[in-house]
C-alpha cells in the first residue's frame, strides 16, 4: 500500500489508515529540523574549510530548494496533485527565500573575510531558513483548502521569525472554513504568535465564508 491523498477530506490515507493533523504537523516540522541539522553540518563544513564559500552557498540554496518543495507539497497533498498555480505558488516562495540567502552568503563573505564568521553564527542565520518549510508547508495547505489566511506560521512577521512551529488547524463546513490558530507550547512561542492566538485561537477561529455571488 501507498500514502494517497483525498483532495475532498484534504487527508493522506493508506487503505483504512488516514494522517491525522497532528501526524501532519509532525511531518512537517520533521522537514524543518531536517533542515537545521543539515544546515548546521554545511555551517561546521564552511567554517573547516571543507567546503568554499561557493560550494556552501550552492548547498545551502539546494536544502532550502528541497525543504520548502517538501514542505509545500506536504501541505498541497503531493506532487500528483500540484497544479500550475501550485508550482507558480512554489517557485514565488523558494525563489525568495533564495534571495535572502544570497545576502546571507554574501554577509557570511565579509565575515570570512575580516575573521568573524563562527559556525554558531552561520547556523543560528541558516536555522530561520527551515521556517521557510513551515510557512511553504501552510501556505500549500491554505491553497489546497481554498481559504486566505491572514498570516501564516514563520512568515516572518514574529518576533520568533523562523523559529515558529505554531498551526493553522483548518476545518471545512458547508457555507464556511474556519481556520484556529494554535500556538505550539514550547519556548518557541513569542508575544507576537501569543498574540494571534488570542486573536484566532479556539473558540474565535478565523472564518472565511464561501457564500459568493
Ligand atoms: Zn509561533
Amino acid at each position: 500500500m501507498a500514502w494517497t491523498y483525498d483532495p475532498t477530506t484534504h487527508r493522506y490515507r493508506d487503505g483504512e489508515r488516514e494522517l491525522t493533523e497532528r501526524q501532519m504537523l509532525a511531518l512537517r516540522n520533521a522537514i524543518a529540523d531536517g533542515m537545521t541539522a543539515e544546515s548546521a553540518s554545511l555551517a561546521q563544513r564552511l567554517i573547516d574549510g571543507a567546503l568554499s564559500l561557493v560550494e556552501w552557498a550552492k548547498a545551502f540554496a539546494k536544502l532550502i530548494r528541497a525543504g520548502v518543495g517538501a514542505g509545500f507539497l506536504l501541505g498541497r497533498g503531493g506532487r500528483a496533485t500540484a497544479d500550475a498555480a501550485a508550482k507558480a505558488a512554489l517557485a514565488d516562495l523558494v525563489n525568495t527565500q533564495l534571495a535572502y540567502a544570497k545576502a546571507f552568503a554574501a554577509d557570511v563573505g565579509l565575515r570570512l573575510g575580516d575573521g568573524t564568521a563562527t559556525v554558531e553564527g552561520v547556523a543560528a542565520r541558516s536555522a530561520l531558513y527551515a521556517g521557510a518549510s513551515v510557512q511553504a508547508f501552510d501556505q500549500g495547505r491554505s491553497l489546497d483548502w481554498g481559504v486566505r489566511l491572514p498570516f501564516y506560521p514563520s512568515d516572518g512577521d514574529t518576533a520568533c521569525g523562523g523559529n515558529c512551529r505554531c498551526a493553522w488547524e483548518i476545518a471545512d463546513f458547508e457555507d464556511r472554513i474556519e481556520a484556529t490558530w494554535h500556538t505550539e507550547g514550547d519556548s518557541r512561542v513569542c508575544d507576537d504568535c501569543r498574540s494571534r492566538g488570542n486573536r484566532y485561537g479556539p473558540g474565535s477561529p478565523f472564518v472565511q465564508s464561501k457564500v459568493s455571488a
